[in-house]
This record gives structure tokens, C-alpha cells and sequence, in this order.
């Protein structure tokens, strides 16, 4: 298949690409492929914001279901990220040995130094703050990929930067096959996508192809914590900086996590000890974060004077994500965190386990199908009480039962309605759903919002009647 794209690449003006999917990434790749000189299909099956933009650039646009003439004429097919390679749809085009790809094809690392960050979580807060960290020490970075801008369209658009910073899914991995970062980071990886991923070796080996892919040049930065991620080691030729929370089993050069702190192991000369006291980054998770978003520069620029201090100052300025841990105030001594990105197990699991206080959980929404085993370890660290909403509710009732009290509801509007009657001063509420969020809600985003709105409304409520006069936020 490499082959056949390789000979497809020399000859764009030959060749009709086309692109299935017609979001913010098909876009910028019909886009980029109708520059290069192909002939471009936009493939939609259904809607497209972008219809006449495409067909203005001269993309012929086949939207609704697939006629296979259009396919057929078709030499090599990029996929959306969102757009599953093993849909039958797509089983004549590998039977005849046309490539699939992603956008990662046309994206060309080598031009500009380029950190590459995937896991399951954390993806987004490393990016977001290795933004930060390289804006502190100077350099330009661009951070996007999967969330934000596309890389390409980026690339296209002209502008230039001392580094990319891109974060990647498992589905934008799954169709690279040249892609080649100068720094792979990979957070963690625990199940998530049951419905894309026949098993879980699949959704694991997609993550794998950002370090099997590394040069010997380039350094992986992995997570010693986490099995499945120290495996892919071995996968790889790349010099290897590792974080992690156990000194033991650190098997080399990088950073140990204890407490607030960073501290360089196994003759790691590349650092020296950070503390990382900044809110934004609670959490051990966070500072896992941080260790990777750290070694990641270290490994660019080992010569940089000062690059601890520069680091430590930097992290302790961050200011995190909208809706990761994301502190919305203090109401009747009740603190609120809205951690509506936490969509799966292991996400709300470590978010449970940064809380200090008495807490209060909500949990909710659509389930994923991979089970509840780590939020249910994790209750014992200081969970009071779980309101369960939606649709996932009675699959909570069952995985919780015997195990701390619960009560249900059907929205998680009387989920926060009951909390804030619930909570008394000293304690906290914590929104991490550990489901998706479109039984209620578009998205993540829409969810939390609702949430802080609902919660500084309630505030409201109380205030009038006199309650309480102490919102802090
Ligand atoms: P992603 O982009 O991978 O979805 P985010 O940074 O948006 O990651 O965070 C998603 C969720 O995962 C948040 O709820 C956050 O609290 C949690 N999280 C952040 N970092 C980690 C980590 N290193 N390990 C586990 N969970 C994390």
C-alpha cells in the first residue's frame, strides 16, 4: 500500500484523491490535495459546512450516500479521523491495493521540529502546556493537530513557528505511515473507543505507530507507570526518557514524580529537580503531565542555560484547560470542579483521586462500554456520595452496588440541583462524567458549561434568599 501511495505522490496531476468526511480536517486535506495538483472528491455523507467553499476551490463534492462510480475513480482515499478505514465501504478499495490515509501523509515533520503528544488522556493539557513552556523560553510553537487547527492547513496557511506541537488521536495514527515526530509522547493508554477498536491490541498498536515511526535521531518520552505505554519501547530505535511515580521501575534516564515535585533519575543530567505547586496542575496525573511536557523540551533543547528554572517558572503560571479540573468557586464553603472532559473510566478516575475534600461525585451521560473498574478503586479515596444521571445511570447503580451511596437521576440538571443541596461546608462537587455527553448535550464542552451556569445560578438562588454571601471563583 506504501508503495502505490509513493508512485501516486511523484504524479499528483495524474491521480484523483478523495476525502471522506467533509469536517475541519477533510477541509484543509481536499484543500491541500487540490494545491498539490490532484484531482479532489470530497466524499459527505452527511452535511458539510463547507460545501461551497470546496466546490468554489474547484473539489468536486459527493454528498450523501456513496455512489461507487465516484469512489471508483478514486486512486487513493484520505480519511477523516472520524471515519472508521475498516468500514465495508472501503473493502474494494483495499481488495484492488489503493492506499488510505490520513492527514498525517501530507503533513512533513522534517520542516519544522515537531513534539508529537497521544494517550488516552492528557492529550490536550500537554499540548496546551508545552505551548507554554516553549513560549517561556522563547521559541514559537504552534500547538494543534487534533484539537484546534489541522496541521496542514496550518502548514499551508504560511505561517512559521520553532516548533510544532501536535497533539494526535488514535485514529489520525492509525492511517500514518511516514509520519515521523522528533519527540513521541505517549501519556498513558487505557480503553477507550470500544465502538471504533474490535479489541483493545488494536487501539494500542494505532498509539504505537507514533513511536514505532521515530527515527533513530528521535527521543520517545514514555510513561513507566503504565505497562501497555513502557512496552513501546521496545518498539522503537529512538533514545528513551521515561517519567513515572516509582523509582524502581523507572528502566531509565527521565524524571520521577514525588509529590509536587520532578526529580532527574538514572543519571538524567538533561534536568535538574522542578516543584510544580501551581493549582492548574493538580493531581498526579498532572504532573504527569508536566514530567513529559518537560522532557519533551529537554530532549529539543539540551543546551538551553537556565532550562529548569526557565520550566519550574513557567509550569507554576499555567493556567490549565476549560473543563479539565477546572475550578468554577466556592459556594456555601462547597468547592466546584467541572471535569466534563473526563469521558471515560480512567479520566474520572485520577480526577476523583487530585480531590482533597469530601467529595461529592457526578457521574453520567452515555456509557462507553469499557466498564467503571478504576472509578470504582478510586471511590475509597474520599468519595462521599455519587449522583448518577442519564442514560448511564442504572449501568453505575450496578457497578457501584454495596460500594458507597448513590442516588439517581434522570438529568444532570436535578444531578447538581440535588449536589448542591447535599454538600456541606468543607466538602466538594466534582462533575467527571466518565461517559460521552449526547444524551443531553452536543459535546463535552456544552456539558460543562451547563454545569458551571447551573452551579453559579443556584449560587444566585441562595444569595438572594440570603443564604449565603461568600462566592469566590
Ligand atoms: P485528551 O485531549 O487526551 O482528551 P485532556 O487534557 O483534554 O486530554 O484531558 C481529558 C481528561 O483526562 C480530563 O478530564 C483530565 O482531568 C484527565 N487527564 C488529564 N491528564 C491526564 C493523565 N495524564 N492521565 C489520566 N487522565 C488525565
Amino acid at each position: 500500500m506504501l508503495a502505490a501511495w509513493e508512485k501516486i505522490r511523484m504524479r499528483p496531476s495524474e491521480h484523483c484523491a478523495g476525502v471522506f468526511g467533509l469536517g475541519v480536517s477533510g477541509r484543509a486535506m481536499a484543500m491541500h490535495l487540490k494545491h498539490a495538483g490532484y484531482r479532489v472528491i470530497g466524499f459527505e455523507e452527511g452535511q458539510s459546512p463547507y460545501h461551497s467553499e470546496l466546490e468554489e476551490a474547484g473539489i468536486e463534492c459527493a454528498v450523501g450516500p456513496v455512489d461507487n462510480d465516484h469512489l471508483n475513480a478514486v486512486d487513493v482515499l484520505f480519511l477523516s479521523p472520524g471515519v472508521d478505514p475498516r468500514k465495508t465501504l472501503f473493502t474494494s478499495f483495499f481488495s484492488q491495493n489503493k492506499p488510505i490515509c490520513g492527514e498525517l501523509e501530507l503533513f512533513d515533520a522534517h520542516e519544522t521540529p515537531t513534539i508529537a503528544v497521544t494517550g488516552t488522556n492528557g492529550k490536550s493539557t500537554t499540548v496546551a502546556l508545552e505551548a507554554h513552556l516553549l513560549h517561556a523560553l522563547g521559541r514559537k510553537g504552534f500547538a494543534g493537530g487534533n484539537y484546534g487547527q489541522p496541521l496542514i492547513e496550518w502548514r499551508d496557511s504560511g505561517d512559521d513557528a520553532d516548533v510544532v506541537v501536535a497533539e494526535l488521536s488514535s485514529f489520525q495514527l492509525e492511517t500514518a505511515y511516514r509520519f515521523a515526530a522528533h519527540v513521541g509522547v505517549v501519556l498513558n493508554v487505557s480503553p477507550d473507543h470500544g465502538d471504533r477498536y474490535d479489541s483493545f491490541e488494536a487501539y494500542v498498536d494505532a498509539k504505537a505507530t507514533l513511536i514505532r515511526n521515530l527515527s533513530d535521531e528521535g527521543y520517545a518520552v514514555l510513561n513507566a507507570d503504565c505497562p501497555v505505554v513502557s512496552k513501546m519501547a521496545q518498539a522503537s530505535s529512538a533514545s528513551v526518557l521515561w517519567f513515572g511515580q516509582h523509582r524502581a521501575s523507572i528502566p531509565g534516564p527521565g524524571l520521577l514524580i514525588e509529590g509536587t515535585k520532578l526529580i532527574p533519575v538514572n543519571d538524567f543530567s538533561g534536568l535538574d529537580e522542578m516543584n510544580v505547586k501551581s493549582l492548574n496542575l493538580q493531581g498526579t496525573h498532572n504532573m504527569q503531565n508536566a514530567a513529559a511536557a518537560c522532557l519533551a523540551c529537554a530532549a529539543l533543547f539540551p543546551n538551553e542555560k537556565s532550562l529548569s528554572q526557565k520550566l519550574e517558572t513557567a509550569m507554576n503560571s499555567f493556567e490549565g484547560l476549560e473543563h479539565r479540573m477546572e475550578f468554577v468557586g466556592e459556594f456555601s464553603g462547597v468547592d466546584f470542579y467541572n471535569d466534563s472532559k473526563a469521558t471515560n473510566d480512567h479520566a474520572a478516575a485520577v480526577a476523583v483521586e487530585a480531590m482533597c475534600k469530601p467529595t461529592l461525585l457526578l457521574v453520567g451521560g452515555v456509557s462507553k462500554g469499557g466498564g467503571y473498574e478504576h472509578l470504582v478503586d478510586a471511590l475509597a479515596s474520599g468519595v462521599k456520595q455519587v449522583l448518577a444521571f442519564g442514560e448511564a445511570r442504572f449501568e453505575f447503580a450496578e457497578a457501584f452496588k454495596d460500594k458507597i451511596k448513590l442516588d439517581l437521576y434522570e438529568t444532570l440538571a436535578e444531578a447538581i440541583e440535588a449536589a448542591c443541596g447535599n454538600a456541606g461546608d468543607g466538602e466538594a462537587v466534582l462533575l467527571a462524567p466518565a461517559c460521552s455527553s449526547f444524551d443531553e448535550f452536543t459535546d463535552y464542552a456544552q456539558r460543562g458549561t451547563f454545569f458551571k451556569e447551573r452551579v453559579l445560578l443556584l449560587a444566585g438562588r441562595r444569595l438572594e434568599s440570603g443564604e449565603n454571601d461568600d462566592i469566590k471563583s
